[in-house]
């Protein structure tokens, strides 16, 4: 999608540090992080948000929570991480195509 920064991550028309790519989905190092460990995973279709997900575009978060297990096992970090979606203004979103941070490292706390 024009005028998408992840877009044009995933077309890498802006340099992005890679930690993971296949026919479905890419990841990169979050360039703030907020723990030891912090990269995000994007579908390569455009998405706006977990909150466009359809019966028709499930099969991809599935695909990247597969993914994400996978990256902590060869990561090194499968005994304890976060996945996080914000939805929308109110939630922290500031980039309009979904993405998941995946974040390890450190002492997260409890989430509430
Ligand atoms: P969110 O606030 O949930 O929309 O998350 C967007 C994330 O994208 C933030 O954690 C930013 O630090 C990160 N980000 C923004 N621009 C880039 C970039 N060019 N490369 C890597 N991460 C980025
Ligand atoms: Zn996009």
């Amino acid at each position: 999608m024009e005028d998408c920064l992840f877009c044009k991550i995933i077309a890498g028309e802006i340099p992005s540090s890679k930690v993971y790519e296949d026919d479905l989905c890419y990841a990169f190092y979050d360039i703030s992080p907020l723990a030891p460990t912090h990269f995000l995973v994007v579908p390569k279709v455009h998405l706006a948000s977990a909150a466009d997900v359809t019966d028709e575009t499930a099969p991809v978060v599935g695909h990247i929570y597969a993914v994400i297990a996978r990256l902590a096992r060869e990561l090194g970090f499968a005994e304890g991480y976060r996945v996080v979606t914000n939805v929308g203004a109110l939630a922290g979103q500031t980039v309009r195509h979904l993405h998941f941070h995946v974040l390890s490292g450190k002492e997260l706390g409890s989430f509430n």
